[in-house]
């Protein structure tokens, strides 16, 4: 029998530029460069032929759809110093460069899948920004490169962008800028209570955009039975309404059990059956187009593990969702979503 010829490896775009390390902090810090060399790990570990995005710092035209000016000339007054922009979110020296380098950069990527031809993309870069308003840095988050590079695909045509939230911590500052926006589906699922204390299921998106927020706040100490009745019962049904036009997540990997700020208990695999549920959607109602970006993550080993896992579901390769469960999270999520959901297109 002749050999069987090896099947191609799929095929996926990838943010990574060895700046994103010079965002380090002053001393002790859960936010600090060591997660790339976790993040790095999971990217050489993985089956895919990764085809490397350059990095450039987003303009302020880009940033501007989502933050203010005011916060941008703030930032760019603060280039070069050592400083503190809240209690928790340090600026070394580089780090307004390589804030807007990690923005920038998740633009690119999102340009690329919406050309294609490769429709999958990943951005490993720091800082993280679900948490960063529009005029106010938070969290560890300076620019929200998530919602930068969603308001860009929205700016150059595309209908429907959603952005699903996993991070163990609700993306208070992603919610803010698309609260009001019908075009913009934000569903985050989340430890309640936790910081930064919003993410109630009330809050729903305000105006023309009711109905296309979802909050799915989850108690302390729930695995993989919660997060997967969530997705199916919550999170899938109202993606799956949506027909978003491209899938943008924002992947923290801090709901992993071993992860030191939060009390959830997700194994590494979930991260795969959750990005693969994803990818689904994005299969079924956008060519595929998917862009899986770094949020949270603190322990360096399920960072790695999380992030190997969720590569396989970006990629396809992951175990797909296959079972019902009942949890009473998760009812009352269900229930609440259910009564706050409505189409929105
Ligand atoms: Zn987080």
């Amino acid at each position: 029998m002749p050999p069987r010829a090896t099947p191609p490896l799929p095929r996926a775009l990838l943010l990574d530029d060895p700046r994103f390390d010079l965002h380090a902090p002053p001393g002790h810090h859960p936010e600090r460069p060591e997660r790339l060399v976790a993040a790095r790990a999971a990217v050489q570990g993985a089956a895919v032929a990764f085809e490397h995005v350059p990095a450039r710092e987003a303009t302020n035209e880009e940033l501007g759809r989502v933050h203010d000016a005011a916060f941008l000339e703030q930032l760019e007054r603060a280039r070069g110093a050592r400083t503190h922009l809240d209690a928790d979110t340090y600026l070394a020296r580089d780090s307004v460069s390589v804030a807007r380098l990690a923005a920038g950069g998740l633009v690119d990527v999102v340009e690329r899948v919406l050309t294609g031809p490769v429709r999958q993309g990943l951005s490993i870069a720091r800082p993280p920004g679900h948490h960063a308003r529009p005029g106010k840095a938070m969290g560890f988050c300076v620019f929200n490169s998530v919602a930068v590079a969603a308001a860009h695909a929205r700016a150059r045509g595309v209908g429907r962008v959603a952005i699903v939230d996993f991070d163990v911590h609700h993306g208070n500052g992603t919610q803010e800028m698309f609260y009001d926006d019908p075009s913009v589906l934000y569903v985050s699922t989340h430890q309640s209570p936790l910081y930064p204390g919003t993410g109630h299921s009330t809050e729903r998106g305000g105006g023309e955009g009711l109905g296309a927020t979802l909050n799915v706040p989850l108690t302390a100490g729930g695995g993989d039975d919660v997060y997967r009745g969530a997705f199916e019962r919550v999170v899938l049904p109202a993606l799956e309404e949506f027909a978003p036009e491209l899938v943008l997540v924002s992947a923290g990997f801090d709901a992993a059990l071993r992860d030191p700020l939060s009390e959830m208990r997700l194994d590494s695999a979930a991260f795969g059956w959750l990005t693969r549920a994803l990818r689904r959607v994005a299969d079924v109602s956008a060519e595929g187009r998917t862009v899986v970006t770094l949020e949270g993550g603190y322990d360096l080993v399920a960072l790695e593990t999380g992030l190997s896992a969720a590569i396989l579901g970006l990629t396809g390769q992951a175990e797909e969702i296959a079972r019902d469960v009942d949890h009473p999270d998760v009812a009352r999520a269900a229930t609440a979503a259910r009564a706050s959901f409505r189409r929105v297109t």
